[in-house]
């Protein structure tokens, strides 16, 4: 018989880019279901609002058609893992530079709970140069989001990153 693991992928999702939905289908894939962790991180410099970022994952997940659970979380990701009974927690990594930062972390969280282990996952090759501030530091000047984020969400996702844009004077 085979053996539910429940997966947690947490992140801040500032917003969700082609390279978080890589990872998300990845996650099913292996895990047949997965829950992801939206951290609200008030001491994160943040550009969507939590609840916009938890919508625009919906609006992703939907049209994608992965039946993906999308919670809100506060305080420590293994705390949180724990509360929905999570044993895996799923991290994507890009790079060399991803992974020391990733490496650390997962030991610290692994120092945290023991019984909680981190996975990881590489994007497909399209998407390791991809991350969500460079989807919001191009944004706010008017690029095209083509191709970085779902297409489902790029035009939300523009406007709103262009009415950030610092004006000048
Ligand atoms: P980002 O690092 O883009 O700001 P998050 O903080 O939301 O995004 O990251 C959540 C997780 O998703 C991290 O493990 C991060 O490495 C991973 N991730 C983000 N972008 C990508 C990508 N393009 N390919 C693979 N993993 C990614």
């Amino acid at each position: 018989m085979r053996r539910m693991v429940k997966a947690l992928y947490p992140g801040s999702f500032d917003p969700v880019t082609c390279g978080h939905l890589d990872v998300i289908r990845r996650g099913v894939e292996l895990f047949g279901s997965l829950v992801i962790a939206v951290g609200r991180n008030p001491a994160k410099q943040l550009i969507f609002p939590i609840e916009v970022r938890l919508e625009l994952l919906r609006t992703v997940l939907d049209d994608a058609k992965l039946a993906v659970e999308v919670i809100a979380f506060d305080g420590l990701v293994v705390d949180f893992a724990k509360k929905v009974g999570a044993r895996c927690l799923l991290r994507g990594v890009r790079s060399a530079g991803d992974f020391e930062y990733e490496l650390s972390m997962a030991q610290m969280n692994r120092h945290l709970a023991p019984s909680v282990e981190t996975l990881f996952v590489m994007p497909s090759s399209s998407y390791t140069f991809l991350s969500a501030r460079l989807v919001r530091e191009s944004g706010i000047f008017g690029a095209s989001l083509k191709g970085f984020v779902p297409e489902c969400i790029r035009a939300t996702v523009e406007k709103r990153l262009q009415e950030q844009r610092p004006h000048a004077g």
